[in-house]
């Protein structure tokens, strides 16, 4: 807690400020938009098949010498895959979520590589500093796409997660401006990781259909659901109306699986399909108004953070 810079040392950044891996949004081209600009860049593998997870590393390292990472959802069905590219390829940070952070914390620090994984709980921090990751991503109800279970909001996790474990947190959930960073690190964090406002970033691969959509949602448009299978944030549409109507008619677990089908993800945020697909993004998303570059985005969240920390010099004491 004493040392504010630990979080930039321990990615080689210039500033305490993550780029979510998020599926069919965060290729290289963000990934390294991001770095550039002085933030930690994600390359996210959940949606990725081997051969194109390879191909994204390789682009990356071709655009940028900067630190990245890449995102490894432990419910990928390819990991063992996935982590002999990242480990052959030489990436240097690996954020795994979604899963058990015992199973490959230790043969990535054997390697020699950072390693942080994403929890929604204080009891998986707790895990996740047992299993000896570098630091973990503490993310809250507020977050889109995959979720925790137990609803926690990231203003009720931070602090709990920041008695709990001594190792750096990274806040996430609901955090798309320099103001909201601010208040993340005065609940005890050291970063945060941005989600929702990287979607409408020029360089993010989601079809620009999506990312319109997500300029032009307000609040209340997302909604938790799908508790059963996985937990997701997502917009609602014709396709979340179909998960309702299932809702309504006592669906069992198959046939949510079945109203959910295959490849929705990439339907709605890659194809750009509103009706059928499905939509993951935050809350925040209705606090978000226009696309922008990446490096335009972390530069005004760092100049929100600045004129935030002196506005907060002129509240009263109250002593
Ligand atoms: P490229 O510069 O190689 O060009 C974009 C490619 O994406 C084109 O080959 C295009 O195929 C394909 N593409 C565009 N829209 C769609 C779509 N709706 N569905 C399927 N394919 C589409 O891209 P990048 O260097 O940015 O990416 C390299 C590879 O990684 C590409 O194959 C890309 O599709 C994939 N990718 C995967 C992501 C993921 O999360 N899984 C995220 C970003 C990219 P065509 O010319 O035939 O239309
Ligand atoms: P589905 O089972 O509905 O579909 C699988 C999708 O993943 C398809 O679009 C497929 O692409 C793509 N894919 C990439 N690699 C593989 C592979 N090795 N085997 C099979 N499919 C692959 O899954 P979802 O779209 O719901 O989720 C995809 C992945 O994203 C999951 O593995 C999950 O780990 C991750 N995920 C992470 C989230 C997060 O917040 N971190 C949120 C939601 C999902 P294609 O259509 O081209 O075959």
């Amino acid at each position: 807690m004493s040392d504010t810079h630990r979080l930039p040392r321990l990615f080689g950044t210039t500033y305490p400020v993550v780029q979510a891996g998020m599926i069919w949004c965060s290729g290289w081209r963000l990934a390294a938009a991001v770095s550039k600009a002085g933030g930690l860049g994600i390359i996210g593998s959940g949606s990725m098949y081997p051969e194109v997870l390879l191909e994204h590393i390789r682009k990356y390292k071709a655009a940028t010498d900067r630190p990245f990472a890449v995102n490894v959802p432990m419910l990928y069905p390819d990991v063992e895959a996935h982590m002999e590219t990242i480990l052959a390829e030489g990436v240097p940070i690996i954020f795994t979520s979604a899963g058990n952070p015992t199973t490959w914390t230790p043969k990535l620090k054997a390697a020699g590589r950072t390693v942080v994984h994403v929890v929604s709980s204080v009891k998986f921090a707790e895990r996740a500093e047992a299993a000896g990751v570098d630091a973990v991503v503490a993310e809250g109800f507020e977050a889109g796409g995959h979720n925790g279970r137990e609803e926690t909001t990231t203003m009720v996790l931070i602090p709990m997660v920041r008695k709990a474990v001594s190792i750096p947190v990274i806040a996430a959930g609901g955090i798309a401006d320099g103001k909201a960073m601010l208040a993340a690190m005065a609940l005890g964090a050291d970063g945060v990781q941005i989600g929702s406002r990287f979607v409408c970033a020029e360089e993010s691969s989601a079809h620009n259909a999506f990312k319109q959509h997500v300029v032009e949602a307000r609040e209340g448009a997302t909604v938790l659901t799908l508790k059963e299978l996985a937990p997701v944030r997502l917009m609602r549409n014709p396709f979340f109306d179909q998960v309702q109507r299932a809702y309504a008619d006592c669906a069992s677990v198959d046939r949510l699986k079945e109203v959910l089908g295959r490849a929705r993800a990439k339907r709605g945020m890659f194809e750009g399909d509103l009706e059928e697909g499905e939509l993951e993004i935050g809350q925040v998303s209705g606090a978000i108004d226009r696309i922008q570059p990446a490096a335009e985005i972390l530069e005004e969240v760092m100049a929100e953070y600045r004129s935030g920390l002196d506005r907060l010099r002129t509240l009263p004491r109250y002593d």
